[in-house]
């Protein structure tokens, strides 16, 4: 007989159990009922559907979500392995036959919905099957403390008990409160089952929280750098996430949308282009992400914070299930706050209930302003002990911030807001400290205040961003309700009276530079092809993770191809040879022999990072003081980046009446070097004009 771990790399290609997945499987395949605990995205499946191909009989996998068993038996199927499904979405006819089928003894592993438990023609059915093996995805749904209570699944303990076969019975959920735990043992009638809970750190994501950011400026930014990659977007209400929907596809990026204020039609065409991978990013609320499988999403970000740890997890834990490294981003404000508030408000759960989610809210909010590791704030949240104190993954063990005594700043803000008697939101304090005259700023006469336009070298949205900054510090704090008012906290008055000083962290964001791995782009579209063919998503073909092996290792015959991460018998028969022509090809054209690996993470040259920072408008001036570098360099950052292909607006580094004489200069002294230009030239015209000239004109 065959062992798991022949079975693991025959049909999946892998070739080692990632954490827990042997004990479980050693468990199940003993002969124990079992009872897994894994984070999302760690492996459940695969620690049924190996011992599904080991016992005998057939494997009867109930499963609460009909998109994903669709996706998961076309994901068996791909790999060779007999499966399918009996739910709802089929007529009674193919329903009927797939039950035939099942009589024969086609399928290894059969997923059924839980109410199909109590239909009699599949109870009729189960007396003639030898069924060895029971497995209870998404097993919390049997609690009604879980978050996704299904009566349904009340059915499985009798249903297993009309079982002559006695089947070992496996239940698996990512849901890790003890009571739920405990709950789903006892309601599932588990006998005396072995406990398995795996760590819930998921290696491969990158955490990060953004909190003194203008959000959309971030995302765009983020998203233009990552053009190629798939990523989910969350935002907290429908509203934001047409907004969002709407601008992002203005500026030209194809994103697709869902939240429950669609049509259902929509829905699914949106999820599906998503899925296809047709569309790379999808705008979504929450109730996005359900039994979605897509294994190669590179990023989440919350555009909005959600309203708890376990959520938050649940969703950026959607990033990298192929293990592949991921970025879970959150962007923070303190509107989000209050935005999570009022949706707590509106339940109509009872105090004891609601202060329950309003601790998990606080927590929620503190992981958005902890210093500490991001990782070990959630594993410590999720009770986990002993976690390392630097994961060297997130956003602040990757600590490249800066830390800028921003005291003044704050004491004219704090003072603005009480010589504005405590009234007013940020906006209408950030218009007076910016010195505008708009309407009712005059209206109410508040040009006179004495902190009128003491910020005015500020544009308005850094006044703004930098008043949030003080809320989330908790040196403000902010009204509930429609229009909230900000006021000073004990901690602001202390700033005022100069018993504390004030920093803000500014994160330099790393961004990416885009891949330019021709490789990769090959075998994607290749995969792709392939997959519109079959009629099944990208990454069933092949997942990100076994494009990116080849793009390393560039295996040349189905020798080496077998190697691959992900590529077993099945695949290397139906696909090997167009996969292998394609690197041959590749390899044979081009001139660089082994190709780095593209996903990696990769810091941002310094001088485009000055070209971001340009692009967004901020001066050259600016940008030396920020980044404290020398004027020099920044101007040959940006003459640099020109050289480089990037586009640059000369004419904001040349007068127009300073081109021809530059010009004429450089003809006379020829453009080897800069200094006898320089003294051929009116002492007002500086190195930047000349070294600008130079490359404007390729000289
Ligand atoms: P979960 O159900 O726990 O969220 P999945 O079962 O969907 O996670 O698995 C997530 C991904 O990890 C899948 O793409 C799966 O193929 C991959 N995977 C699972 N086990 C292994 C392993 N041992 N080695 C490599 N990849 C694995
Ligand atoms: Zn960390």
């Amino acid at each position: 007989m065959e062992t798991s771990t022949q079975v693991l790399k025959k049909y999946f290609g892998y070739d080692s159990f990632r954490e827990g997945q042997q004990k479980i499987i050693d468990s199940i395949l003993g002969g124990s009922d079992t009872f897994a605990v894994m984070p999302t995205g760690a492996g459940k499946s695969i620690c049924y559907q190996v011992p599904a191909m080991l016992f005998p009989g057939i494997t009867i996998v109930i499963s609460p979500l009909i998109s994903l068993m669709k996706d998961q038996v076309d994901s068996l199927e791909s790999i060779g392995i007999p499966a399918s499904f009996i739910n709802s979405s089929l007529s009674n006819m193919e329903v009927q036959n797939r039950i035939e089928k099942a009589y024969r003894g086609d399928y290894k592993l059969l997923y059924v919905a839980p109410e199909r438990l109590e239909a009699g023609s599949f109870i009729e059915l189960t007396r003639s099957l030898s069924i060895s093996f029971i497995a209870i995805d998404e097993a919390h749904c049997v609690s009604q403390w879980g978050h996704d209570f299904r009566p349904g699944y009340r059915n499985i303990p009798g249903f297993i008990e009309s079982i002559k076969s006695n089947p070992v019975v496996g239940a698996f959920t990512a849901t890790a409160t003890e009571n739920v735990r405990n709950d789903v043992i006892n309601l599932l009638k588990l006998k005396t089952p072995k406990v398995f809970v795996t760590g819930f750190n998921r290696e491969n994501l990158t955490f990060s929280v953004i909190r003194d950011e203008n959000k959309t400026d971030f995302l765009l930014k983020y998203i233009n750098n990552n053009r190629e990659k798939s990523g989910i977007i969350y935002a907290a209400t429908r509203k934001e996430v047409d907004n969002l929907h709407s601008i992002l596809n203005k500026k030209g990026f194809s994103a697709g949308k869902y939240h429950a204020g669609m049509n259902e039609q929509d829905r699914i065409e949106n999820q599906e282009d998503f899925i296809y991978d047709n569309k790379h990013i999808i705008i979504a609320t929450n109730a996005f992400g359900m039994g979605i499988d897509k294994s190669n999403v590179r990023y989440v970000i919350h555009y909005n914070m959600p309203k708890n740890i376990e959520s938050y997890y649940q969703e950026a834990g959607r990033a990298g299930r192929d293990g592949e490294a991921s970025e879970c981003i959150l962007l923070f404000s303190a509107q989000d706050v209050i935005i999570q508030k009022f949706l707590i408000e509106q339940t109509l759960l009872n105090p004891d209930r609601k202060n329950n989610e309003y601790k998990k809210l606080q927590n929620m909010v503190d992981y958005c302003h902890t210093d500490r590791c991001l990782r070990q704030y959630i594993l410590q949240y999720f009770g986990e002990e002993n976690v390392p104190d630097n994961c060297g993954n997130c956003s602040s063990c990757n600590n490249d911030t800066d830390l800028t005594d921003v005291t003044q700043e704050a004491k004219m803000v704090f003072s603005c807001i009480l010589r504005m008697k405590q009234r007013f939101g940020i906006v209408l304090v950030g218009e007076v400290l910016k010195g505008s005259k708009n309407k009712k700023v005059l209206e109410l006469g508040l040009n006179s205040i004495s902190t009128y336009g003491l910020l005015k070298t500020y544009n308005l949205k850094q006044i703004k961003d930098l008043i949030n900054v003080f809320v989330a510090e908790n040196y403000l704090s902010l009204t509930e309700g429609e229009f909230p008012v900000v006021r000073l906290t004990q901690k602001g008055v202390s700033v005022l009276k100069s018993e504390e000083k004030v920093f803000q962290r500014i994160t330099k964001q790393k961004l990416k530079v885009k891949d330019d791995n021709g490789l990769f782009e090959i075998l994607r579209s290749l995969r792709k092809e392939i997959a519109e063919k079959e009629k099944v998503p990208p990454y069933i073909v092949f997942a990100d993770s076994a494009i990116n092996e080849m793009c390393k290792y560039l295996p040349k015959d189905e020798e080496q191809l077998s190697k691959i991460k992900g590529v077993g018998e099945i695949k290397l028969k139906k696909y090997g040879k167009v996969f292998i022509d394609a690197i041959k090809e590749y390899t044979g054209s081009s001139s660089i022999s082994v190709p780095a690996v593209t996903d990696e993470p990769e810091e941002v040259k310094s001088h485009i990072e000055t070209y971001n920072m340009l692009k967004e408008g901020i001066s050259l001036e600016q940008i030396s003081k920020e980044r404290k570098l020398k004027m020099l360099t920044i101007q040959d950052h940006i003459i640099r980046c020109a050289a480089e292909g990037y586009k640059v607006d000369w004419s904001m580094f040349i007068k127009p009446e300073h081109e021809e004489i530059i010009l004429n200069a450089v003809n006379e002294v020829g453009s080897s070097k800069l200094k006898p230009i320089k003294e051929a030239l009116p002492p007002q015209i500086d190195y930047m004009e000349i070294k600008s000239v130079i490359c404007k004109y390729k000289l």
